[in-house]
């Protein structure tokens, strides 16, 4: 299925992320989470890209064996970082072969001193024009309800959008954000920057106080104090940081979709629990 086929259709889309775990033993439990989160008949779930080399391999099988032996419609993450742009090419062609027809496109975290590889990509517009002057996917995008860290203002940070929709983007997750506020301004803004796409709340249910933190340092989430106060009250009881994740999050979702928002994606983590019980109080 194109996911971009589902929007608009009076239901949801509910999504769940994943990433390739780093050893082989990994993947059994990740299959047992994602075969119990497919009770809850998620519209699609995605694979992350790694920056490493062996979990690129690694996002291409899990994605095609999601689709195939778990039979949900499956979307792989792809960035530009450290690829050519034929091995990007390569790589697409590859995961079309496979049946994948949804890919999120994305420009990645080059590390400090990084400059891409002679006839590689610096940025996700630049993927999707590839995606579009090759191949027939649909096409996701990520933004930035509270701007992406390296943009030097969110008038920038839309702008770029705007060009990255332009190019040929199908529909748009956030970056994860915890004031449902920030997420509705935001969609104020793209619309009246003429973006059109759906644009659906990424989530992330808190599951560990200091990951959490640590998280939100590098992708420049806001914690707003009330759920920072909660945090550091629960300090390193796991369960108790769980709980407040949950009812943070539900609450969250529930509020994003009565406003109308097209779906919600769940940064999972690779756990099942916390998202299947936000799921069980919405729907
Ligand atoms: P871009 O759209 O290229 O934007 C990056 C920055 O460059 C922004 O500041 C933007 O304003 C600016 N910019 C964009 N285009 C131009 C241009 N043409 N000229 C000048 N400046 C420009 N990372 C992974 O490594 N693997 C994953 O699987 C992964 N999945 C993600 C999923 C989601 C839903 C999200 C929100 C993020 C994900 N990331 C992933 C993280 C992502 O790679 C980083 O946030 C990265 O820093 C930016 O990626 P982007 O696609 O938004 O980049």
């Amino acid at each position: 299925m194109r996911i971009s086929d589902g929007f608009g259709r009076g239901r949801p889309l509910i999504s769940f992320e994943f990433f390739p775990p780093k050893a082989e033993a990994g993947f059994d439990s990740l299959f047992r989470a994602i075969a119990e989160l497919k009770k809850l008949s998620p519209a699609y779930v995605s694979v992350t890209w790694g920056a490493g080399g062996s979990t690129r391999r690694k996002t291409v099988e899990l994605t095609a064996r999601i689709q195939d032996e778990i039979g949900i419609t499956a979307m792989a993450h792809l960035s530009c970082v450290g690829s050519t742009q034929d091995e990007l090419a390569a790589t697409l062609a590859k995961l079309s072969q496979l049946g994948i027809e949804n890919v999120l496109a994305l420009g990645g975290d080059p590390p400090p001193g990084y400059t891409p590889p002679p006839g590689g990509l610096e940025y996700a517009n630049q993927l999707v024009e590839l995606v579009r002057a090759r191949f027939d996917f649909c096409v996701g995008a990520a933004c930035y309800p509270e701007k992406h860290p390296r943009a030097p203002s969110a008038e920038r940070d839309l702008a770029m959008l705007a060009q990255k929709v332009r190019a040929g983007v199908d529909f748009l997750i956030t970056q994860l954000f915890f004031d449902n506020a920030d997420y509705f301004a935001f969609v104020a803004r793209a619309r009246a920057a003429g973006i059109t796409q759906p644009i659906v709340p990424g989530i992330m249910p808190i599951v560990s106080g200091a990951s959490i933190r640590r998280m939100t340092a590098l992708c420049g989430a806001r914690i707003p104090s009330e759920l920072g106060r909660a945090l550091d009250a629960a300090g390193d009881d796991d369960d108790a940081t769980l709980e407040i994740g949950v009812e943070w999050a539900t609450a969250q979702c529930r509020e994003l979709l009565a406003r109308g928002a097209p779906g919600i994606h769940f940064y999972t983590l690779n756990r099942s629990p916390a998202t299947r019980r936000i799921h069980q109080s919405l729907f």
